[in-house]
């Protein structure tokens, strides 16, 4: 059954991966078997011409590798701000205080989510960590622009089967200090790794994928906005419809820093088999069918 798109959403959304560098190595991390870990966007003005030329206020959705070892990623920030766009990003959060107000100076009151990971391989101090996260969220609930949606800062980890066991105490240890917290289904080759029966109980239990209520989301065939109000662009300025369709190396739309690079002109249905990235999801780009086929 096909369903009709939804409304057009009145800001676009883009995943830049700025780099591929990171100062963790995680064992799940789906980079870890890239030859080049090393790699960063270095032509911070070209970039910033491009994101001028997209129609209408944009969603700029920063993550790498770690944001935060990009050498200029106050320059990225503070130049999408100028253009009028909202920055979003995911980061490890290891990095220091002054760097992450730094970061909340350059974005002047335009951040979106702000994503913490919560890598367990490198984090042992939780309660750090979550005090570092309440800190955070109100220099940016400080710094907010009031004409723009309120900045969110939300901590993720990934369901590792190290990971499993630990979740629920996480869980109601966010909760008791008012941390919006999520959990992520690991990856493995472009698709999810296999739960127990159980395991996939408690992972919906908590939320499901990114607490969008399922652990594995299927809209093959039906309408989607991703390819003009979403899609993905890595360091080097490749840019496709959304991750799946990199996966599948299918639906590239050129080189976001040349003339190559296009925008779908509406909707178009969806030809993957699996939806893992929860970026247009979350922001409602297709319809959401709860009929069971679609539940799994
Ligand atoms: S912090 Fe993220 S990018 Fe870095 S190794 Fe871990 S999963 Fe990969
Ligand atoms: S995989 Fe998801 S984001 Fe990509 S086209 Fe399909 S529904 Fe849209």
């Amino acid at each position: 059954m096909t369903f009709s798109a939804p409304p057009m959403p009145s800001e676009g959304v883009v995943s830049w991966n700025i780099n591929t560098a990171c100062n963790y190595r995680c064992s799940y991390c789906t980079q870890r078997f890239m030859d080049d870990r090393g790699r960063w966007s270095r032509d911070t003005p070209r970039f910033l011409r491009s994101f001028a030329k997209l129609p209408g206020r944009w969603e700029v959705k920063i993550s790498g590798g770690e944001p935060f070892v990009h050498p200029t990623l106050d320059e990225i920030t503070a130049g999408l701000a100028e253009l009028g766009h909202r920055i979003s990003i995911v980061t490890n959060f290891s990095a220091s205080e002054q760097k992450l107000l730094g970061f909340v100076t350059a974005a002047r009151g335009r951040v979106g989510v702000f994503s913490c990971s919560l890598h367990l391989e490198y984090v042992s101090d939780i309660a750090a960590f979550v005090d570092k996260a309440r800190w955070f969220r109100d220099a940016l609930s400080v710094a907010r622009d009031p004409s723009l949606p309120a900045p969110s800062l939300n901590v993720t980890t990934v369901a590792t089967q190290s990971a499993l066991p630990r979740l629920a105490e996480l869980a109601t240890g966010f909760a008791d200090k008012g941390v919006v917290f999520k959990v992520q289904p690991e990856k493995l080759d472009g698709g999810l790794v296999t739960y127990t029966p159980q395991e996939e109980a408690q992972l919906v239990q908590l939320g499901g994928h990114n607490r969008t209520g399922q652990i594995a989301h299927r809209f093959t065939g039906q309408p989607c906005w991703s390819g003009r109000s979403y899609f993905i662009v890595d360091d080097r300025g490749i840019a496709y419809r959304c991750y799946p369709a990199r996966r599948h190396k299918m639906e590239r739309l050129g080189d976001f820093l040349s003339d190559s690079f296009a925008l779908y002109d509406g909707p178009v249905p969806c030809p993957y088999p699996l939806c893992y990235c929860t970026v247009p999801i979350e922001r409602g780009l297709m319809s959401r069918p709860t009929s069971p086929q679609n539940n799994e």
